[in-house]
């Protein structure tokens, strides 16, 4: 554990505000949102601008102090939990919080990497324009968090990750030196883009301070539907179907198995099942346009989902009548992971696979997972058009200590998964980024060239190992 003399440095440097070290104050962020890692930190130390950042680092660099990045603490893979032992301090970036410009020239919003999701959601839409990339933890997740996840989310379809959507990045490095890249220029050959290294790195490289995001113009009009199909086979042929009618109109596109619906309705006060008919899995579509004109998305909507009944892919559907009906819909896409957790134990993964390839996995490795795991349940809901879903595996009916179950049984159902992932060509990480929780699993599945490569830039970057130790970088034992 760090000792008072060290955090009273700390102190000296940041003032009262800046360094939290009553014990009740920490506990919410030692834990991980799921919470399946716990751990440990005598401070949490809140700069509360660029330059205070990087006198913190400069001082946990000379005393040898690991810090741990963070911001709203929703990693789904314990990538903001410090370390059990109490062997690093989390260096939280919540009081850095301000939107520092928002052009409607340039389609730019600069923000401090404390800004929330849903604050820049409301800011860019006070201003006539959007930010297009929304999760389920829009209210705590914060832009430094997004940025250094690499964040995903419900419009990737269109608008894509994190990475397309940031222009540009201010950052304090390992040595405390602060790399200024809010320039956002178009054009920017000075060889490796350390802009790009920085996004996806989980706080191992450094600590993101602002980012330059990107703007798009404000929704004018939009319809959302509900479409209940047989097999998600069908629900990538109604994508299609869509899309060739509706070209990049389409904005979301989620699909859902039955059970995942089930769950909502169980957990969640206020949601009903937007059709009528139970089928074996729902889609969730948003068609988004930026003018008024006619037909509107909901008329076109509308065509298109007459053409999927004559093609015998949908087999019940409904579209929002109104604004209320539509965030109601969003509603349960966003409340499945909080209702599964509600349901019971259950082990995530957040994976990819080729697209083409993806309605059979969901199938497969889900009649496969319940083979082999007598008991339990496996199902999927997601990001059908890119390729990404979230594949749940659930304990068995009854299990109520989930921990123990875990231990019991996590490491073979993971092997289990991540080997099916990897027979498919795909990703043990999609959206999430690897964390703690899947670093031994990247280890053993990753080429020797990708772990070699990952081990070489946190190297360069951070050569004592003081930024998020313990994430993302397989350690010398697991590849
Ligand atoms: C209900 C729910 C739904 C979610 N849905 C999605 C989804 O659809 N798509 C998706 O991609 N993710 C999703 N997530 C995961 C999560 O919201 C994202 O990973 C998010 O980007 C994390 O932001 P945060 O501010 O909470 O970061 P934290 O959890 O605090 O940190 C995440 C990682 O980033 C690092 N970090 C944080 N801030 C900084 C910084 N300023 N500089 C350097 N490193 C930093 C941390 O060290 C850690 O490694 C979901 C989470 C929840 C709880």
């Amino acid at each position: 554990m760090i000792g008072q003399d060290i955090i009273a440095r700390f102190s000296a440097l940041l003032g009262p505000k800046g360094v939290i070290t009553d014990a009740d104050d920490i506990a919410p962020w030692v834990n991980d949102w799921r919470e399946r890692f716990h751990g440990s930190a005598a401070a949490i130390l809140s700069p509360a601008s660029t330059q205070e950042v990087s006198a913190v680092v400069k001082l946990a660099a000379e005393l040898g102090v690991p810090l741990v990045p963070q911001g709203g603490n929703t990693s789904m893979v314990g990538g903001a939990t410090p370390p059990a032992d109490g062997s690093a301090l989390i260096l939280s970036l919540r009081r850095m919080n301000a939107i520092r410009s928002l052009s409607t020239d340039d389609n730019l919003a600069v923000c401090e990497a404390g800004v929330i999701l849903s604050v820049l959601h409301d800011a860019a839409e006070a201003a006539g324009r959007r930010f297009p990339l929304s999760l389920g933890a829009k209210g705590s997740a914060t832009i430094g968090g997004l940025v250094s996840t690499n964040a995903g989310g419900t419009q990737v379809l269109r608008h894509g990750t994190m990475r397309a959507l940031v222009e540009g990045i201010e950052a304090v490095l390992p040595d405390g030196s602060i790399f200024d890249g809010l320039d956002a220029l178009k054009k920017d050959n000075r060889g490796y883009d350390i802009k790009q290294l920085l996004i996806g790195a989980e706080g191992t490289l450094g600590v993101v301070t602002a980012a330059a995001l990107r703007l798009v113009p404000a929704i004018a009009a939009r319809a959302v539907g509900w479409v209940g199909v047989d097999t998600p086979a069908d629900a990538l042929r109604l994508l299609r179907l869509i899309e060739e009618r509706l070209g990049d109109a389409v904005e979301g596109f989620e699909v859902i198995a039955d059970d995942g619906l089930g769950h909502v309705l169980s957990h969640i006060p206020g949601t009903r099942s937007p059709i009528e008919t139970r089928t074996p899995w729902h889609v969730l579509i948003e068609v988004d346009h930026a003018d008024t004109s006619e037909p509107g998305p909901a008329a076109r909507l509308e065509d298109a989902l007459a053409a999927a009944f004559e093609a015998e892919i949908a087999i019940d559907a409904a579209i929002a009548a109104n604004e209320a009906q539509a965030d109601a819909f969003w509603r349960i896409r966003e409340s499945l992971s909080e209702s599964e957790k509600a349901q019971g134990p259950a082990l995530q993964y957040d994976i990819s696979v080729p697209v083409a390839k993806m309605p059979a996995f969901m199938v497969d490795a889900a009649a496969a997972a319940e083979a082999t795991f007598p008991g339990h349940t496996a199902s999927s809901f997601g990001h059908l058009g890119d390729g990404n879903v979230h594949f749940h595996v659930r304990a068995p009916k009854g299990t109520e200590d989930g921990p123990a179950w875990i231990a019991a049984e996590g490491p073979a159902i993971n092997r289990f998964v991540h080997d099916a992932v990897v027979a498919a060509g795909g990703s043990i990480s999609a959206e999430h980024g690897i964390g703690q929780m899947k670093r031994a699993e990247l280890g053993r599945l990753a080429s020797p060239a990708r772990i070699g490569a990952l081990r070489a830039i946190k190297a360069a970057f951070d050569p004592y190992g003081l930024f998020n130790p313990g994430k993302l970088v397989p350690l010398s034992d697991e590849a």
